[in-house]
């Protein structure tokens, strides 16, 4: 679970994100909607300090991050599974070792250095990769692998790490549509069949609609929206775009 509260944040004196509250409890898929430069990227950035919030909380499985020395905040990333729109993959690994690397944090440096993975973190990552429907693709280096196969060796990695938590800053966005839906359903069963706290941005509302629990929307740094995603209305929707434009 994620608590944010009261999160602030200004670039050169110009308001970015404005008193931000929202929660995301275990378990749920929650989509964060809004128009491009209302502040996603940069929230999702303060949940983890990779931007330094001007002020307010966040708490993460009752860890308060905010408040957390450097040592302990690195310790809590290697917890978080990122998913990003570029996909962060080492390139020239296989797909299997890319999730391996999730284990790397917990090894020895001369078994790092060495790649010895142990039989069970070997059958771990299989099994990872086999549950985003990556079994075959295993041992393709990642390089070759498309876009969406990309992102869930990422979504895979993420499970390898048997972090509780997801968090992907527009996911899809260089997805063809039916990788799109690959990729969310995952994240959906990610939050329902094994409790990830999943935290995912995207542009498309419609597929927001579809396969979020929860939608949270910003307008202009500002909470615009909390609530299922079935009471996101298409008035809601009207007016969460339009108020960019004008
Ligand atoms: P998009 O949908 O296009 O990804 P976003 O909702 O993720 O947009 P952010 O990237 O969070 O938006 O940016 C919010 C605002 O903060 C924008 O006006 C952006 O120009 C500004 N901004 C973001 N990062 C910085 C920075 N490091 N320095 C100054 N301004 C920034
Ligand atoms: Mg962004």
């Amino acid at each position: 679970a994620i608590a944010v509260r009261d999160v602030g944040k200004a670039f050169q004196g110009r308001v970015v994100l404005e008193r931000i509250s929202c929660d995301v409890p275990k378990g749920q898929f929650v989509v964060l909607l809004g128009p491009s430069g209302c502040g996603k990227s940069t929230l999702f950035r303060c949940l983890t300090r990779l931007i330094e919030p001007d002020s307010g909380t966040v708490t993460m499985h009752g860890t308060e991050v905010t408040s957390l020395r450097p040592a302990a905040l690195k310790a809590l990333r290697r917890e978080v599974g990122f998913v990003f729109q570029q996909f962060n993959l080492v390139k020239r690994f296989s797909a299997i070792d890319n999730v391996l690397a999730a284990r790397l944090a917990t090894m020895p440096l001369w078994q790092v250095l060495l790649r010895r993975f142990s039989e069970q973190d070997r059958q771990l990552a299989l099994a990872c990769l086999d549950s985003v429907g990556l079994i075959d693709q295993a041992y393709q280096r990642a390089e070759r692998l498309s876009g969406g196969q990309q992102q869930r060796v990422a979504i895979a990695r993420a499970f390898a790490q048997q972090a509780e938590l997801i968090l992907a800053d527009e996911p899809i966005s260089s997805l063809d549509p039916e990788s799109s839906e690959n990729v969310l359903q995952i994240l959906q069963r990610a939050a329902r069949e094994r409790g990830f706290t999943v935290l995912c941005s995207l542009h498309q509302v419609d597929l927001a609609v579809r396969f979020a629990d929860r939608i949270i929307a910003l307008r202009r740094g500002r909470l615009f929206f909390d609530g299922p995603a079935t009471a996101f209305t298409s008035d809601l929707r009207e007016e969460l775009y339009r108020a960019q434009r004008a």
